[in-house]
């Protein structure tokens, strides 16, 4: 096929990555988004493979079904609240993706010495140094959040200097590269000192920072992928890795700002080493915790006039979200006004609580973001919180000595009563107490969340 047809293939699957950004970022039309977003990168698969000079061995489609069988099977097989991991995994392969093709690029053009064109070699080094980076960080970050090694910050003594001398080692291979000592094991050293680099960096971050990590290693290997299309003079590669770069980038702070936290926090502050007293005192703060049964929570239900949903982490793993829509139903029936109050990192990684709504067809305008549902609380006469913990903890406005302090929260406490509904008094991801559990004003529903709502609506219904 001749380079316009090409080129032209290449501006369609541009459009459509832009406008697969677009749609995503509102839940109503995230999955045209997505469906555009596949369809785009369809062409551009298409348009490479039929690009004249592309020789196509027995080996790319036969990969490629097994890349797809693998990417189709896991999607399709992911629980909603491993979706994070699930991200980190795809995100790293990318990187890694990045870093093969550089090798292989690399292999190809250095023998003899001296044929690397400088900015072709700036590319290379690139995308081996970054892509490598983002492979192994988003491996460590996978299995933080898949618990196969502890979530909370692993830290020892001088790890800043370590890691600055990892890093600056690598950055040395990277200048003997570039200035004509085109040895293969430099690019192979360079690449092992980016994957030490990758672990060492992912380490101390505590579990709960890894959806910023996560999104910052997106990050990385959107710019991996754009210093591959510099070597391999692929524009729509370029393209491609710029806007997952940049989307990347702009999730990452937003994400720092939802927390209150600046990036170099959440990277350099292992944030979650939860001290001993940290733990206790919620607890040694000596409140009661009131107790209630399904029932008497369905009479203060009925005799609300507004009432706020609060979904955390909990309705996720109870998979409640279709129960609590058909909760609301039946208050709405009784003439009591719903919304739902979205905290930007309830549940495990941004937008859980609002994919989770949407499939359970909640209607979209009842949901309220921080401040809109923050202006709100005070009217209220019931908060609803199901499974949520960490985003409602007051300690976060009131407590200077709390890992969480400064992360803007959920004003529950604000309203007339709180209901939680949770299993047990078991901490939330942060890993500390929560005083709204003992605030007077506050009544714990023990139980599943998905029992637990259901019993609510059948005793609301039932008044
Ligand atoms: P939390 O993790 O703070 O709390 C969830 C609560 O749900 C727990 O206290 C648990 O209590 C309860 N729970 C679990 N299973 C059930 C069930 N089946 N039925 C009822 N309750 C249940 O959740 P939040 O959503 O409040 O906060 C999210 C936390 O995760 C924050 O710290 C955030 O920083 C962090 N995080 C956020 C990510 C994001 O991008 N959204 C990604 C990764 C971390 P019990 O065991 O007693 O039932």
């Amino acid at each position: 096929m001749g380079t316009n047809a090409v080129n032209l293939l290449y501006l369609v699957t541009i459009v459509c990555f832009v406008l697969a950004l677009k749609f995503l970022s509102s839940p109503a039309t995230a999955r045209r988004g997505n469906w555009i977003g596949a369809f785009g990168m369809t062409v551009a698969i298409v348009a490479t493979l039929v690009k004249s000079g592309v020789h196509i061995s027995w080996e790319m489609p036969v990969a490629a079904a097994i890349g797809s069988a693998f990417g189709l099977v896991g999607a399709r097989r992911v629980k909603m609240t491993a979706m994070p991991q699930m991200v980190a995994l795809f995100n790293g392969v990318g990187g890694g993706a990045a870093a093969l093709v550089a090798l292989a690029e690399f292999h190809e053009l250095a023998p003899p010495p001296g044929r690397i064109q400088g900015d072709i070699s700036v590319s290379i080094l690139l995308s081996a140094l970054i892509g490598s980076i983002s492979f192994s960080g988003s491996l460590i970050a996978f299995a933080k959040l898949q618990e196969l090694i502890k979530g909370r910050p692993i830290t020892y003594p001088g790890q800043k200097l370590v890691n600055a001398a990892v890093f600056l080692g690598c950055l040395g291979l990277g200048a003997a590269i570039l200035t004509g000592s085109e040895k293969q094991w430099l690019l192979w050293a360079l690449i092992a000192g980016a994957l030490v680099f990758g672990v060492m960096f992912v380490l101390p971050i505590g579990g709960a920072d890894m959806p910023v990590v996560i999104s910052l290693l997106n990050a990385f290997t959107g710019l991996a992928a754009a210093a591959t299309g510099f070597e391999l003079s692929n524009n729509v590669l370029i393209v491609s890795g710029m806007l997952v770069g940049a989307s990347g980038t702009m999730l990452t702070l937003l994400m720092g700002r939802a927390m209150n936290r600046s990036i170099a926090n959440v990277l350099f502050g292992a944030f979650g080493q939860v001290s001993a007293g940290d733990v206790a005192t919620a607890g040694a703060g000596g409140g009661t915790v009131r107790s209630a049964t399904a029932d008497d929570v369905a009479v203060m239900l009925a005799y609300a006039s507004k009432v706020v949903i609060v979904p955390g982490y909990g309705m996720a793993v109870a998979q409640a979200q279709h129960d609590v829509h058909a909760l609301a139903d039946v208050l709405e029936a009784k003439g009591i006004e719903v919304t739902y109050a979205i905290h930007p990192v309830a549940g495990r990684m941004p937008g859980h609580m609002n994919v989770l709504l949407a499939e359970a067809n909640v209607p979209y305008p009842q949901l309220k973001e921080l401040d809109e549902a923050n202006a709100e609380f005070s009217r209220t006469d019931v908060s609803l919180v199901i499974g949520a913990n960490d985003v409602v903890n007051p300690d976060a406005r009131n407590n200077h000595g709390s890992p969480i302090y400064g992360m803007p929260i959920l004003n529950v406490d604000q309203s007339q009563a709180t209901v939680v509904l949770k299993r047990s008094m078991a901490p939330g991801f942060a890993g500390i107490e929560n005083p709204l559990f003992v605030d007077p004003k506050t009544v714990m529903l023990f139980g599943d969340a998905k029992e637990s709502v259901a019993k609510l609506a059948a005793g609301v219904k039932a008044l």
